[in-house]
């Protein structure tokens, strides 16, 4: 529905395919290893990925046991717990979702078992986009399968269901053959880990679009979101899950297969705010291209200031590179409580208030009567920066000028982020001054596109941009792209 102020908003049931998740995978066949222990770190690794529920798959070879709960990886497990999961392999999951659907039943990895009594654990990180049509299939495969959560609506990890589901209906058919049939039908993000009782499998969308890395192990292999979680648990990296293939792990080695034909779209928003700074995505670290993108923030957006200062910890490496491209001298003017979670992550507006000011605390020495550059990694609702402003000038900041390392975020994102709708957004409909007296600061510069597309080194036909441009490069429910408008690339 349109707005008053030309926003969008979507009914409750056409909420149900917006996307809430943005999480971690983990995946590790190691038959000499603690299994559990590995994904236990790994997971540790990718906490930033999903911070409201943690879990963990283990195959002991015969039986698979399930582990998982609401919380932090650290709440989740303890070493008793770890102590009861021995195995050869296991996969394992950071969950983070919005309010409604974040509950234990959501919770990753999803299990089902087969007719023979073998298992099926699998963990998702993406959104599939058509799970309507997926729903069909199965109902006409296994009408009496359900897979909607107790609320009674297909919800975010739903569609995860829906793929473990939709495997199983094809009974004791060997499941690499079955990973060839139901893959090419799912539309959308998606970096898989799954496995049976004696097999890994990892696979990645045709457009790449969340990262999935593959590493070795002295005697294994891993897979996870990001080349950071095999630093942690040992593994060399090996190379990217490429985007349309499956892969197999087993006694037998390591079997690679393509289920669709890669056609790259990778998140560009990974690299300004999602993933981790030492992890490396495209052969190069995030921490690296994030300081180019503060460099190229300076060139575009130059400003007389005596300080530049971050808003830890992601606005930092643009920060930094702000600072070296301007000359002006690089501060922490900020001080974070690295407990609290990610402020645009939490689940309600209240929260997000309230976490803004337990986050940041401004060190009033370093800022006082100072002209300050404040660097953020972008701006999605507004809150946290007019907040910021409000804080910096009640500690004696002379004047706050804020850069912004990403562009405006205009549309939703389909294919796993929660940037809500568009009416949530701040940008849609303002123009940068707007926006710039809305958070009250004394001017506002945003990367370009262009500039951003450039810092990472990626071909702008080999990425995705579409919260920025409105270009979505996969299939989105058909209901919401009339709402919004638009065709998508995989339409057209
Ligand atoms: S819409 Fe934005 S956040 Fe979503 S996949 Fe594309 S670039 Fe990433």
């Amino acid at each position: 529905m349109l707005t008053p102020d030309g926003g969008l908003t979507l009914e409750p049931d056409q909420t149900e395919s917006v996307p809430r998740d943005e999480c971690g995978v983990f995946g590790v066949w190691a038959p000499d290893e603690d299994v559990a222990q590995l994904t236990y770190y790994g997971l540790f690794a990718l906490q930033h990925r999903g911070q409201e529920s943690a879990g963990m798959a283990v195959s002991s070879g015969q039986r698979i046991m399930v582990f998982k709960d609401m919380g932090l990886v650290a709440q989740v497990f303890d070493e008793s717990t770890l102590k009861s999961l021995p195995g050869q392999m296991a996969i394992g999951h950071t969950r983070y979702s919005t309010g409604g659907s974040s509950t234990w039943n959501n919770a990753q990895p999803t299990f089902r078992s087969f007719e023979d009594g073998t298992g099926l654990a699998l963990a998702h990180n993406g959104n599939l986009t058509n799970t309507g049509e997926l729903e069909a299939w199965l109902h006409e495969r296994a009408p009496e399968t359900k897979v909607h959560s107790k609320r009674g609506a297909m919800d975010s990890t739903s569609d995860t269901a829906l793929i473990s589901a939709l495997m199983v209906s094809y009974g004791d058919r060997p499941i690499e053959e079955v990973t060839l049939e139901v893959l090419p039908r799912l539309k959308g993000a998606f970096s898989l880990v799954f496995m049976n009782e004696r097999t890994l499998y990892a696979a990645r969308d045709p457009q790449g679009v969340r990262p999935l890395v593959l590493g070795r192990l002295h005697q294994g292999w891993v897979v996870a979101s990001e080349t950071a979680a095999l630093d942690i648990v040992g593994a060399s990296f090996v190379r990217e899950i490429e985007p349309g293939e499956f892969i197999a792990i087993d006694e037998a080695g390591l079997r690679s297969q393509r289920f669709a034909e890669s056609r790259p779209k990778g998140c560009i928003f990974e690299y300004v705010y999602l993933a981790r700074p030492d992890t490396t995505i495209a052969g190069r670290s995030v921490h690296t291209t994030r300081v180019e993108i503060g460099r190229q923030l300076a060139r575009e957006h130059p400003v007389e200031a005596d300080l530049v200062i971050p808003t830890p910890d992601s606005g930092t490496p643009s920060a930094i590179g702000y600072a070296l491209e301007s000359g002006i001298e690089f501060g922490l003017g900020l001080v974070k409580n690295a407990y609290v979670g990610r402020t645009f992550i939490q689940p309600s507006n209240t929260i997000r208030q309230l976490g803004i000011r337990l986050k940041l605390n401004p060190l009033r020495e370093v800022i006082d009567g100072k002209r300050l550059v404040v660097v953020d990694d972008s701006i999605v609702r507004g809150n946290t920066q007019r907040a910021l402003v409000r804080m910096l000038r009640e500690a004696g900041a002379s004047q706050v000028h804020v850069r912004i390392s990403s562009p405006p975020v205009e549309w939703p994102c389909f294919y796993g982020i929660d940037f809500a709708t568009r009416a949530e957004l701040i940008a849609p409909g303002l123009t940068v001054d707007d926006i710039c007296r809305s958070i009250g600061a004394d001017s506002l510069g945003f990367v370009s596109l262009e500039g951003l597309t450039e810092a990472t080194t990626v071909p702008a036909e080999r990425l995705c941009r579409a919260c920025f441009d409105g270009q979505y490069p996969i299939s989105i429910p058909p209901e919401q792209a009339k709402l919004l408008g638009i065709q998508t690339e995989e339409d057209l």
